[in-house]
């Protein structure tokens, strides 16, 4: 597969079944494995040979979605989990514990940063916000002799702000440590961060891959290419044994491919069991297949409204990186030349109030928290998925308090555009 096109590993990758076998991914809905013996099951414990046992851990299902989702982000190890939340939590904690810190972007989803600016500072973890417009200088500063990780999303939930993927990579691996970015609204159809210099990747594969807005899911994507033992000091969870799992040193035994995802699954997941269910990557399957054709239609579809939308006065602005007017166009046409996402955002005339008028108003868009499924859906982040945050921090994250977050789905785009027009005009 690794020559292939994203095309072809969206509709064949992660499983080749042999004579004889289904054709569809087959969903072992079974928690537990059966062998011979003691010692073959021994083996599997101690990491020295290769199998299933328990579904906690790995599932046959489960791992051949997360291949597929590998091939497609052109990564060396990958895995699934229960949720897009699990994955940034996993894919931090994994080399980040109590004293050591992440200098994280500020234009992030609003879960992710309650996870970085709550609960990670009552687990010891430090997160320091920078703008992912900053300067050079701002970046730097922001590092500290603690600092583990650089976290970022390609394109912001719900801002849409781009990232200068390797401006941030150069920066985190000045300072010897991985970039870890979130690719969820790009998918691997729109952007492969690893091209830019990323180091781990991490979905919500509840938004595009799946794209059905039917199973809640997760992924983590590892490149390979961060060389954990040349900063061995740094990360003594992956370059020293691991007494919890006899006495392995993960770098060793997995090499610097492995070394990663290996530790998060027979650890993290060990430990804290955000494991998804058979079905759900079965379903998230079925997604999949179809998510480059779906990605290039909701581009379009959302194009083509942000365009009407620019040209209505009871729109205040539009924010979609695709449209020439956008400050981030040139930095999309960089990272993202084929499209960006299907969400587009915009401020309506009379703020808050007006926002949520409009919303009320709609007929075929739902309001919904939620985006990237085949159905248009509308959301007042101020007043939902942010509320957590003051209008300073909104406004810092790039979300201004008369943000209308539209997720343009895949019906047709004159129907989409008559019902905003309807709604507008009634406000
Ligand atoms: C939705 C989302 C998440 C969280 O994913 P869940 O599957 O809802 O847990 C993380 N990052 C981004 C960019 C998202 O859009």
């Amino acid at each position: 597969m690794k020559n292939m096109t994203v095309q072809t590993k969206c509709v064949q990758g992660g499983y080749r079944p042999g004579n004889g076998e289904p054709r569809q991914l087959p969903i072992v809905q079974s928690t537990t494995f059966k062998y011979e013996t003691g010692e073959a099951m021994g083996q599997l414990f101690d990491l020295e040979a290769e199998g299933y046992f328990y579904s906690r851990l790995a599932n046959p299902t489960c791992d051949s979605v997360a291949a597929k989702i590998c091939a497609l982000e052109g990564g060396s190890a990958a895995m699934l989990t229960s949720s897009g939340m699990a994955a940034n939590f996993f894919a931090a904690f994994n080399i980040c514990g109590c004293g050591d810190h992440i200098v994280a972007s500020s234009a992030i989803y609003g879960g992710t940063y309650n996870l970085f600016a709550v609960t990670f500072k009552r687990m010891g973890i430090d997160v320091t916000f920078v703008s992912p417009k900053c300067t050079d200088e701002e970046l730097e500063a922001a590092f500290r002799p603690e600092t583990k990780m650089v976290f970022g999303e390609t394109l912001a939930n719900p801002s849409l702000v781009v990232l200068d993927i390797e401006r941030f990579a150069k920066a985190a691996h000045a300072h010897g440590v991985p970039l870890v970015i979130d690719n969820t609204f790009p998918t691997p159809v729109n952007c492969r961060p690893i091209e830019w210099g990323a180091d781990i990747v991490t979905h919500s594969t509840t938004k595009y891959m799946d794209g059905h807005g039917s199973a809640v899911g997760g992924a983590i994507v590892d490149s390979g290419k961060f060389d954990w033992t040349k900063y061995a000091d740094k990360y003594p969870g992956l370059c020293t044994p691991d007494d919890s799992y006899h006495g392995v040193t993960y770098t060793e035994r997995f090499g610097i491919e492995g070394a990663y995802i290996t530790k998060a699954t027979v650890q993290l997941m060990r430990d804290l069991g955000a494991t998804p269910a058979p079905i759900s990557a079965f379903i998230l399957n079925l997604g999949l297949e179809s998510l480059h054709v779906r990605v290039a239609r909701h581009c379009e579809n959302a194009l083509a409204i942000a365009k009407h939308l620019e040209e209505n006065d009871m729109i205040t602005w539009v924010s979609y990186p695709s449209l020439p007017s956008s400050p981030d166009y040139a930095l999309a046409q960089k990272y993202l030349p084929n499209g960006t996402c299907g969400v587009v955002s915009f401020g309506v005339k009379g703020g808050r109030e007006a926002a949520a008028k409009f919303m009320n108003n709609l007929k075929l868009i739902a309001i919904e928290t939620h985006v990237a499924d085949a159905r248009s859906c509308c959301l007042h982040p101020a007043t939902t998925t942010h509320r957590q945050m003051t209008d300073e921090e909104l406004i810092a994250g790039g979300v201004s308090p008369d943000l209308v977050r539209l997720s343009v789905g895949l019906e047709g785009a004159e129907d989409l555009i008559r019902d905003i027009d309807q709604a507008l005009a009634a406000l």
